[in-house]
């Protein structure tokens, strides 16, 4: 089957061929003709599996064909396509491929999140955009700020809808739904699907059709999975190790904590080992800088919490390291799909301490097989070496269903003078919406 049977305009295969795409990937065979028809979609799809392609490129369709709408307010945006992202850096990935697959097209787009001054932004939003891709904080400060206009939308996208729950925008997500037209599609995505999720789908979807697409990561046989077994203070010397002697040039590290990912780089960069973090307390223009130079090959070690890798795209990624186990095992599988993309032979390792055997039995149960052990001589942990807890594990923090509360900063700091917060991250424990 080629993307020609999909009867998208020529201008967008144009985009799709140079892309180097020959054939629609399972989600996209499904999701592109249900966008065509106008239908509402319910779509159980993980990154990885070519989805935002599926939904961006009947979108452009949709919104080409349609014509530009003329029915502005003097001063503002009418904004026609609305996609909603948990995370800035998978908001910039989303506007980068509408912008790729709508280069013949003449629509706008432009992607809004927190973290970077609001007024630049303000700026842009004064032009027409027809396409917008947001996180829920940042688009609700400019809601605030009447400078974007919701009350033309034609089509809503809620991408990766699960993360943004976990994420604690519920709030934020039904406030935006609220201040858009009662007619138009919508369109909902989601890895996993929680009885929150599926009641969030009955309040917005219309008689959605639903698709499901199998989990990559549980079949995927791109990724050869391995696990180290290591004593809690020898890990670092054991990724250094592997680092030098299999000559990683590019390698995602996972971290549990933000504090965890910053003691990590300095003690890499001890090692001589060229080391950034990527994670809720940097800056957007120091996550941003240092996502684009590993993606260049420039930074041998990225090192990452989970919540700032998700929806990573990174092409021919060869290595993920989790340093430390997630304390969800679904993340695992979210981890290691970084690697082993689209056909390309990819290696993850766990290096695992005493501490985390629970941890590993739950992965190993989710996927339904037993991790490879390998112990690596020199690094043989020793078994007097008794189990402690977790800190920010399930142990500590009774009654909280995911592990991200250590890396949520608490940042909606509201700015006296222009009402704006920094950040679109709540804090997922307690700090949640607004
Ligand atoms: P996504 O799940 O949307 O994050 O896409 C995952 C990766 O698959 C991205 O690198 C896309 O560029 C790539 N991709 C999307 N559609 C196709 C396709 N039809 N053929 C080959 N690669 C694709």
């Amino acid at each position: 089957m080629s993307f020609s049977t999909f009867g998208l305009s020529d201008e967008i295969l144009r985009a799709v061929n140079e892309r180097g795409y020959t054939e629609p990937t399972p989600i996209q065979k499904q999701a592109i003709p249900v966008v065509l028809s106008g239908a509402d979609l319910l779509a159980g799809a993980q990154t990885g599996t070519g989805k935002t392609a599926g939904f961006t490129l009947p979108i452009l369709h949709l919104l080409s064909e349609r014509g530009r709408s003329n029915t502005a307010m003097p001063g503002r945006t009418p904004i026609r396509a609305l996609i909603l992202t948990p995370t800035r850096e998978l908001a910039a990935q989303v506007e980068e491929s509408v912008r790729e697959y709508g280069k013949y097209l003449r629509l706008n787009s432009m992607t809004i999140f927190g973290g970077v001054s609001i007024n630049p932004q303000m700026q842009r939003l004064r032009s027409r955009i027809d396409i917008l891709v947001a996180t829920p904080g940042r688009l609700l400060d400019h809601v605030q700020q009447r400078s974007v206009d919701l009350s033309h939308v034609e089509i809503l996208v809620l991408d990766e809808a699960d993360r943004m729950l976990d994420m604690g925008f519920i709030r934020d997500i039904r406030r935006i739904l609220a201040l858009l037209p009662k007619k138009r599609q919508s369109l909902l995505f989601s890895a996993t699907f929680s009885e929150e999720i599926k009641t969030l789908a009955d309040g917005m979807l219309d008689h959605p059709t639903m698709i499901e697409i199998a989990r990559r990561n549980l079949t995927a046989d791109t990724v050869s999975q391995k696990v180290y077994p290591v004593d809690r203070d020898k890990k670092r010397q054991l990724l250094t190790h592997l680092i030098r002697q299999h000559r990683w040039t590019q390698v995602l590290v996972f971290m549990r904590t933000k504090h965890g990912a910053d003691r990590l780089v300095k003690q890499l960069t001890e090692d001589r080992i060229q080391a950034l973090a990527i994670h809720g307390n940097k800056s957007q223009g120091a996550r941003t800088r240092a996502l684009a130079e590993f993606k260049d090959g420039g930074l041998q070690v990225l090192v990452a919490t989970d919540i700032a890798a998700r929806g990573l795209d990174i092409n021919h990624l060869p290595h993920v390291v989790n340093f430390e186990l997630p304390n969800v095992p679904e993340d695992y599988v979210h981890r290691i799909g970084r690697t082993g993309r689209a056909g390309v032979d990819g290696e993850a390792v766990s290096l695992v301490c005493v501490d985390e055997l629970k941890l590993l039995a739950d992965i190993e149960k989710l996927i339904k097989q037993p991790l490879l052990k390998e112990i690596v001589a020199g690094f043989e942990p020793d078994p007097k070496v008794k189990a402690e807890p977790i800190p920010n594990g399930r142990q500590q923090r009774q009654g909280q269903s995911r592990s991200h509360a250590s890396e949520q900063p608490a940042s909606r700091t509201k700015h006296k003078r222009t009402g704006a917060r920094t950040d679109s991250r709540p804090s997922a424990l307690g700090n949640r919406g607004r």
